[in-house]
């Protein structure tokens, strides 16, 4: 008979990835996905070290675990992801119930690992990064691609390099194949993910790769993360081009201060991050630009900040991920003196937050009236009698439910803007009022 397993996944994008991928090679050992954790034969946490609040959320979640591995001796714990590839020794004295502990890299051993037992602890491999994976996928119509694993930048903040390890690239014609064999599926979009995808090099560099997946026939491609020192003039040429590269870039500035930046050890400074905007721009009529922002790193002023508060202002964002610095244990950052108190953090934030908002709600409102390709994804939030889709943008747009089927693509004009998302009619069927 079949085992079942549970997935928690935390953090980002590329999480959630790896999670499909542990679906896939569970599959082959037997293993199907279910909904509840009191159902499982084997529950796994895969788990993000970027901010100390996922790793609390992980530990005080994993606590939860205890009662139903008391009524069920035979269910198999395992810890994935990046917390357990930092603290396995923690993990284990915390919650002596954990069965096995392993690295991101070690996805495609986990059915020999679960055989091998309890009380293992496997550290990462690099070897084992160019793998490729069976994938079980959430969705129809969307998927996620890695392209690459690993970075070799060691921002001052960030444990990723220390937990995911130094850049691997995949082959470009492995890449392609899967996206072939994806359109070919019917799906309609793809998010090449990577820690820095800009830096992608195999046989080709990433403008030549989104080249060979333009051609793949695929209707929509996005990537992410990309890095504002490796947007290179010729990948600027390649997104303006290519028909499918969705106009929508997510390029994290972290600090609108020089010297915030060069603590960080990002490799700009304002002046360049503002020029790759304004050369993004002028080549992508409408393209959406979104960032990230880390406020209260070490040492940040209040002139840093304002530095900051200009930036965004000047940017214009049309959505932007704020956060509050997060002192990860074993960066260089960590051990920087002047660390900001946690109130001041939090005003900058809420401060900040509020000016975006104000933005965002002003670069929407902008739209109104315009004519939008959709991806339709499936029900809106809150209305059972609307459907909700992406632009290309990546604007989230809800519509009347006319029958359209999630991975329709259809043509939509907007009819009103809200702060974070639009409402819009579709053409086809309102075609009176065009
Ligand atoms: S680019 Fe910097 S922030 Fe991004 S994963 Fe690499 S080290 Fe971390």
């Amino acid at each position: 008979m079949g085992k079942n397993v549970f997935i928690y996944t935390f953090g980002c994008q590329m999480n959630v990835h790896d999670s499909e991928k542990m679906l896939g090679v569970l599959s082959q050992g037997g293993y199907q996905n279910v909904t509840s954790p009191e159902e499982a034969d084997l529950i796994i946490f895969n788990t993000c070290a970027i901010r100390a609040k996922a790793e609390q959320k992980f530990f005080s979640q994993l606590g939860r675990m205890k009662p139903l591995k008391r009524r069920n001796p035979n269910l198999q714990i395992a810890v994935g992801g990046c917390v357990a590839q930092e603290t396995q020794k923690k993990i284990f004295s915390r919650a002596p119930y954990v069965d096995i502990v392993f690295g991101p890299q070690n996805i495609n051993s986990l059915n020999q690992l679960l055989d091998q037992g309890r009380k293992l602890a496997v550290a990462d491999n690099p070897g084992l990064a160019e793998s490729e994976f069976d994938i079980v996928r959430d969705s129809s119509f969307r998927a996620w691609v890695a392209i690459m694993y690993g970075c070799n930048n060691y921002c001052s903040y960030c444990i990723v390099p220390y937990t995911r390890g130094r850049e691997v690239s995949r082959p470009s014609d492995h890449i392609v194949e899967e996206i072939r064999d994806l359109h070919k599926l019917g799906y309609k979009e793809v998010t090449l993910l990577g820690q820095n995808v800009n830096s992608y090099r195999s046989d080709t560099d990433f403008p030549g790769l989104l080249e060979k997946i333009d051609a793949t026939g695929i209707a929509r491609v996005r990537f992410m993360t990309s890095h504002p020192r490796d947007m290179s003039r010729e990948l600027v040429a390649a997104l303006a081009g290519l028909p499918s590269v969705c106009e929508h870039i997510h390029l994290p500035m972290q600090s609108g201060s020089d010297r915030i930046l060069s603590l960080m050890n990002r490799g700009y400074g304002f002046a360049d991050y503002r020029d790759k905007i304004a050369m993004l721009r002028a080549e992508i009529p409408g393209i959406a630009v979104t960032g990230d922002i880390i406020v209260g790193f070490p040492g940040e002023t209040d002139e840093d900040y304002q530095a900051t508060l200009s930036a965004i202002q000047e940017i214009e964002y049309d959505g932007l991920f704020a956060f509050m610095y997060s002192k990860r244990q074993g960066t260089k950052a960590s051990s920087l003196d002047s660390q900001v108190p946690e109130s001041v953090k939090s005003e900058r934030l809420n401060n900040l937050l509020k000016i975006q908002e104000q933005i965002t709600e002003n670069k929407n409102r902008c739209l109104e009236n315009a004519e939008l390709e959709i991806l339709v994804e499936g029900p809106a939030e809150n209305d059972p009698a609307r459907l909700m889709g992406r632009s290309r943008a990546n604007k989230i747009v809800s519509f009347a439910d006319n029958g359209e089927r999630a991975g329709e693509i259809i043509r939509i004009r907007v009819t009103r803007a809200h702060m974070h998302t639009l409402e819009g009619i579709n053409l086809a069927i309102n075609s009176h009022i065009v």
